[in-house]
């Protein structure tokens, strides 16, 4: 199955439901990060938590960032995503390793440990909102769950999964959130604390070959599908923005980089891309008085 993300409505209209299929995703970040299977299972669920929580943006300009900073080894990791679903994240240290717990998984809650989850909305140029919940159990779709009810006072349920190979590649990832709408009656959230209560992981359904419609028909009984998109590992740096940092850095710097005389490298944490710039050309930037530079 390709990656993919459906959201529609279920139960008379009183849920609204996001699921992707991620694993093209997850593993274009393990490539690019070099992840170790815990920190793909890790950085995977935000990632596909991102490509949903974007999806659910209004507006074309929104941007939405998720971060995680935690007491355990991850430590830190960040998450960006637009309403396509198109995403790209980084983390702090992208080899961490931990035993795996009793039950065979991989311990996503102990790399990250205690600490908070931030999530930051860009709405346009206009506004923007942050919102921020101590982690509860720091495997992430629980931490989520739990910002939707305080931060946003929606009650929702928030799943994740990534499935790692023997040999590190991803072989599953996706997830869902279920959110009840104000005028969801007592039969549909007793209903959907009964099948949340009883279902198995995220990527058991994937495993056994169902689809994202069939997945969710699992969950929520009659689904209405409202939209699909494609999420998509992507980074939006080019030499345009590069070369603006570049400028940011201000005149004593740019002047003591002509000074040493050798080409400057900027990387791209997001998506390891390298960007040079020869002497000559930082000469330029200064030369033509661009913009930002006084
Ligand atoms: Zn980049």
């Amino acid at each position: 199955m390709s990656d993919r993300l459906i959201h529609g409505l279920s139960a008379n209209k009183e849920i609204r439901f996001i699921a992707a299929y991620t694993k093209d995703t997850v593993e274009e970040a393990r490539k690019i990060h070099n992840t170790s299977p815990l920190c793909s299972a890790a950085l995977g669920r935000l990632l596909t938590a991102g490509a949903m929580m974007g999806s659910m943006c209004k507006s074309e300009e929104d941007l939405i960032t998720l971060k995680i900073d935690g007491d355990g080894p991850i430590r830190q990791m960040t998450v960006s995503a637009d309403p396509q679903a198109k995403v790209k994240g980084l983390m702090y240290d992208p080899s961490v390793e931990l035993p795996l717990k009793a039950n065979g998984h991989l311990d996503v809650g102990g790399g990250i440990g205690a600490g908070m989850l931030t999530v930051m909305k860009d709405l346009g140029l206009k506004e923007s909102y942050t919102g921020q919940t101590p982690l509860t159990s720091g495997e992430i779709g629980d931490d989520l769950t739990y910002y939707f009810a305080t931060s946003e006072q929606t009650p929702s349920a928030v799943g994740l999964g990534v499935l790692v190979d023997t040999d590190g590649s991803i072989k599953h990832a996706g997830g869902f959130i279920i959110q009840l709408l104000p005028f969801a009656s007592e039969e549909t959230i007793s209903m959907l604390e009964k099948t949340l209560a009883g279902m198995s992981s995220v990527t058991d359904h994937f495993a056994a070959g169902e689809s994202l419609e069939e997945f969710m028909k699992a969950l929520l009984g009659d689904i209405g599908v409202e939209g699909e998109l494609t999420p998509e590992y992507h980074c939006n740096c080019d030499r345009d923005r590069v070369t603006k940092a570049l400028i940011s850095l201000g005149r004593d710097e740019l002047d003591k980089m002509i000074a040493e005389g050798k080409p400057v490298t900027l990387h791209c944490d997001f998506c390891n891309k390298d960007y040079t710039f020869e002497t000559d050309e930082i000469t330029d930037l200064l030369r033509t008085g661009h913009a930002g530079i006084d």
